[in-house]
């Protein structure tokens, strides 16, 4: 059950991660559990790798917030949100689809007044060259941003080679809670968003890039947390799917990174997300979760 997880990872000793990592075999008690995926698209899994997917949140007790890509992809993720107590649905636009929805957006209004957090929204200029659609994509961000103030929620924000601007767009709309997804930007940046208390997640790519664990380092420990990306992220980084235990694999690495044992850093990582949720009631699906 060992092999195969960490065999790409130049960073981990894979037969210390076995050892360290028996408490997920059958009849072991889960030591680090709860654990947290600040960032995947369940919806994006095929119907035949929902079951085992979702089988393996509840033994490795992994709490889930699903970001939506778009309000079919949302609607699909309150479906599965349905079929367990460690999901959370969330609704956003990502970037790249901005140019579909953005006349489009008041539809939304609804689906968006349920939603508890927003994300994935951002900008994207790295992938996405073309001007015109860097203008829908300000616009779907902006929509999202003023409405995540407006409501006081969460916003869970991409920010590929856009970094300053999203930023900018951030404190222009005075956001006070916000996750920074994948972030592979420059430091400077990321500086004035650990200084305006942002989180941060890091997922695969942690595993096989130097620049993202140097950027790791750079976090401070109290706001880092951990994600996957699933199915899309390991797809990216492996050329593979993989199911929700890689952020195991993720955790071990952030440990190593911030010079921790993955038991202590599985707790930080915990206590993170509690108190970036806080009193939020419309969170209180993860705060359970997560006790
Ligand atoms: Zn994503």
């Amino acid at each position: 059950m060992c092999a195969g997880s960490s065999a790409a990872i130049g960073l981990l000793d894979e037969s210390q991660w076995c050892r360290d990592n028996t408490f997920t075999m059958e009849n072991k008690p889960c030591e680090l559990c709860p654990l947290v995926d600040a960032h995947v698209h369940l919806d994006e899994y095929p119907d035949t790798w929902l079951g085992p997917v979702l089988r393996q949140l509840e033994e490795d007790r992994i709490v889930s917030i699903s970001t939506a890509m778009a309000p079919q992809a949302y609607e699909r993720s309150l479906l599965i949100q349905e079929r367990s107590e460690f999901v959370l649905a969330t609704l956003g636009v990502h970037p790249w689809n901005a140019p579909y929805f953005v006349t489009r957006l008041d539809e939304m209004k609804e689906q968006m007044g349920s939603s508890p957090m927003f994300g994935e929204i951002g900008l994207d200029f790295r992938k996405v060259q073309d001007g015109m659609q860097h203008e829908a994509q300000r616009r779907v961000f902006e929509f999202f941003l003023s409405a995540a103030k407006e409501q006081g929620k969460i916003v869970n924000v991409h920010t590929w080679g856009a970094e300053a601007e999203a930023l900018e767009l951030l404190e222009r709309h005075g956001i006070e809670r916000g996750i920074m997804h994948w972030y592979a930007g420059p430091s400077e940046p990321l500086q004035r968003m650990v200084a305006r208390g942002y989180y941060f997640t890091f997922g695969s790519e942690l595993l096989v890039s130097e620049q993202i664990q140097s950027l790791a380092r750079e976090v401070p420990i109290g706001q880092l947390l951990t994600e996957t990306d699933n199915p899309g992220g390991p797809q990216l980084v492996f050329g593979d799917a993989a199911m929700p235990d890689i952020v195991k694999t993720v955790l071990e690495a952030l440990a190593i990174v911030h010079g921790m044992d993955i038991a202590e850093m599985a707790e930080h990582i915990r206590a993170n997300m509690l108190r970036l949720i806080g009193d939020d009631n419309r969170l209180e699906r993860l705060s359970t979760a997560l006790r």
